[in-house]
């Protein structure tokens, strides 16, 4: 329960507590928590709970289960490119039927509960389909149901644009609504309920030892999503920071506190907060391409035209007055990569290409790295003491990422973990489980 949390002290409340008593709360449950009509009366037992504590709650719901990519597959079998606005209208209904049947299940336990689709809801978007912006957030219609005393339950991932046009925010978009509808009524805290417990130290399934941290800030957060360990949508999170809205991502499954993701504390920060792991991306090198002024401009000003999003770039030493240049990008991009590759090879006299699929990519996370020196040092030390090859490597100030060869991935990981004193005492076992698992271990009341 989130009273364990926090200690009221008179008006004062603990440090860890982040939210005073009587809170407004916004609670958002992803698909997978709402993806049956059991786990919706669940859903609606939660709710209930946080309102007889005496808090007030918004909640904000996903498409059950896998829905969204059952309408995506519609539309495709009808249409294998179909018009994005009829997509979106398509697409929101999903959300539209999980919000009613949890307003029913509140109801159909004695509260008063409504419903309100994003444009019930006064979400207005921009008009970019399928992966629409909001840009206002209209809060009356919501806090007059709270003042009247219902759960308002507002369908995630939707909005509506200048023209009244239903809009999508794009995948796992629900995230950035529920963030949205918090700032629009000025909520204590925003809830994301989903079948993952918290942000970890790394993938627990990678690394046994990973640790479930208690918060971490928004500059972490998103540095660790775009390096490849998603829980949050990163458009929720920069939201988020924009804004100033704490999140807390927690089990739908479970009472244990979570990870709660905001603004960082003035508090002693671990100089490595996390560890990604990402498999998808690629190496490309072109070989023996002459050592010559402006061919680095020639290659990669085409290849970031044809929209390639290019992470590492290494251009090996010159050897006869050629050189070999690599670097890493998305599998999604790889086709234009290579393409882009194909058409100008000649022309700048390399002798050809070749792609490496089989590669990781390591990130070292943490803000705490802008006022630790050493970190690359150690982390370099900790990859040879373990006879792991790095063939790339890129930093920024918050993050230092290498690439590596597929199979020496999962290792990398554990002993980077050890190196930077992430470990945990106990060796995890529960994200093994699958999330009926866990809900199953959690009714027998472990
Ligand atoms: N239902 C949408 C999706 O599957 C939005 C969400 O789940 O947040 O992407
Ligand atoms: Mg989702």
């Amino acid at each position: 329960m989130m009273f364990d949390l926090c200690v009221h002290i008179g008006t004062r409340t603990s440090k860890e507590c982040e939210h005073p008593p009587m809170a407004l709360i916004v609670a958002k449950f992803g698909g997978t928590s709402v993806g049956s009509p059991e786990r919706i009366r669940g859903v609606a037992d939660r709710l209930i709970k946080i309102r007889e504590r005496g808090d007030r709650v918004v909640a904000v719901v996903s498409a059950m289960g896998k829905t969204t990519d059952e309408l995506m597959a519609l539309a495709a079998a009808v249409n294998d490119d179909p018009p994005a606005r009829e997509l979106d209208r398509l697409l929101s209904t999903g959300e539209q039927v999980s919000m009613t049947l949890l307003a029913l299940a509140l109801e159909a336990k004695g509260y008063k509960a409504i419903s309100y689709t994003g444009r019930q809801a006064g979400i207005q978007t921009n008009g970019t389909h399928n992966k629409a912006k909001i840009v206002k957030v209209h809060n009356e219609r919501i806090e007059r149901a709270l003042d009247a005393g219902y759960i308002p339950v507002v369908a995630g991932f939707q909005g509506i644009d200048a023209n009244g046009d239903m809009t999508t925010l794009g995948r796992g978009g629900s995230d950035t609504t529920a963030v949205a509808v918090a700032w629009g009524i000025g909520a204590d805290i925003c809830e994301i309920y989903s079948d993952v417990d918290g942000v970890y130290t790394t993938d627990p399934r990678i690394a046994p030892r990973a640790r479930k941290l208690k918060s971490i800030s928004y500059d972490d957060m998103l540095e660790l999503s775009s390096a490849g360990s998603g829980v949050l949508q990163m458009r929720a999170v920069e939201f988020a920071k924009k804004w100033g809205v704490t999140i807390h991502a927690r089990s739908a499954f479970s009472d244990a506190p979570g990870t709660l993701v905001k603004e960082e504390s003035l508090m002693e920060q671990a100089v490595i907060t996390g560890i990604a792991y990402d498999t998808s991306e690629m190496k490309v090198t072109i070989r023996h391409v002459p050592d010559t002024t402006g061919v680095a401009a020639k290659v990669f000003g085409a290849l970031s035209e044809a929209m390639v999003n290019m992470d590492m770039i290494i251009q090996n030493t010159s050897l006869d007055g050629a050189t070999d240049i690599s670097f890493t990008c998305p599998e999604a991009d790889l086709p234009r990569a290579v393409e882009t590759i194909g058409q100008m090879i000649e022309e700048i006299g390399a002798d050809g290409w070749d792609v490496d699929e089989d590669v990781a990519k390591v990130s070292l996370v943490g803000t705490g790295m802008k006022t630790s020196p050493g970190v690359a040092a150690r982390a370099f030390q900790t990859m040879s003491d373990n006879d792991i090859n790095i063939m790339a490597i890129s930093t920024s100030p918050i993050r230092l990422s290498m690439v590596i060869r597929a199979a020496d991935g999962k290792r990398a990981v554990q002993v980077l973990h050890t190196a930077f004193e992430l470990d945990s005492e106990s060796v995890f076992e529960e994200t093994q489980l699958s999330a009926e698992e866990i809900a199953a271990k959690m009714q027998k009341g472990r």
